[in-house]
């Protein structure tokens, strides 16, 4: 495990020296100066959905003005394990950019950035957290991608925040299929058994508030089934916090 940090800190520096993560656009790649907040440049900063305005009171994804109702069309129609979540973009073609750029090009250096607006998302809220915890991916596949990016942002939050960070805690004991194909009912037997408290998690959870970090929050299936395996550890209350969360899509048949 000690290796394999040192490997990590390594490749960081690497990336950081071979794509400087100040200067170019996080989303259309432009040049930009490195002043600039997450690493974004005035086009894209604009483009982006800001989920600055009306959110569900459950699971926070946007909400237009003209909707009623305080929460979601998904909400409405599911029983969440987790007590609240938040995120800060809804998930759009930009938004798609820049993740998958992030995810799949090496461009691990941008996790910091991502958790710079996380951290921004969440300062201000009232919210009791005493640990951390990104959604973890499976071994073999971190193992290929050489990191977690979900975990480099929930570590760049946790050290701005002051909170303690347990990577640790959860893991992922197998592959699941593509999640998006699947209806409500198909995510959520795909996910039974996918996610595991560890040894440490087990010992140290009990009667902790817990934030969970993810990427995307879509129908909020594996945020769902990684609360309900915590708190059926003793954990006191799960929240999530995303970078980007769907829109509040009507489902078939309302
Ligand atoms: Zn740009
Ligand atoms: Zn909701």
């Amino acid at each position: 495990m000690g290796e394999q940090r040192v490997l990590r800190k390594t490749l960081e520096a690497l990336s950081e020296a071979v794509f400087p993560s100040n200067i170019y656009c996080a989303c259309c790649g432009c040049l930009i100066d490195g002043t600039r907040p997450y690493a974004l440049c005035d086009s894209c900063m604009k483009k982006m959905h800001w989920n600055n305005g009306r959110t569900c009171e459950k699971c926070g994804k946007a909400l237009p003005e003209t909707y009623r109702g305080g929460r979601c069309y998904n909400c409405m129609g599911s029983n969440h394990s987790f007590r609240k979540g938040y995120s800060c973009l809804t998930y759009g073609l930009y938004e798609r950019e820049m993740i998958l750029d992030y995810k799949y090009n090496g461009k691990g250096y941008l996790g910091k950035k991502f958790g710079d607006i996380l951290f921004d998302r969440i300062r201000w809220e009232n919210l009791k957290i005493d640990v951390i915890i990104p959604i973890p991916i499976h071994r073999t596949r971190e193992r290929k991608r050489g990191y977690n990016q979900t975990e480099l942002m929930a570590a760049r939050l946790a050290q701005l925040w002051g909170k303690t960070l347990m990577p640790d805690a959860l893991q992922r004991t197998r592959e699941t299929i593509l999640l998006r194909s699947l209806s409500p009912i198909e995510r959520e037997s795909a996910l039974r058994g996918a996610f595991a408290v560890t040894k440490k998690g087990k010992a140290e959870l009990p009667g902790k508030a817990i934030l969970l970090i993810d990427d995307i929050y879509t129908t909020g299936a594996t945020i769902d089934e990684c609360s309900r395996i915590l708190l059926e550890c003793g954990a006191a209350a799960v929240d999530f916090l995303t970078l980007a969360s769907g829109g509040n899509r009507r489902p078939k048949g309302l």
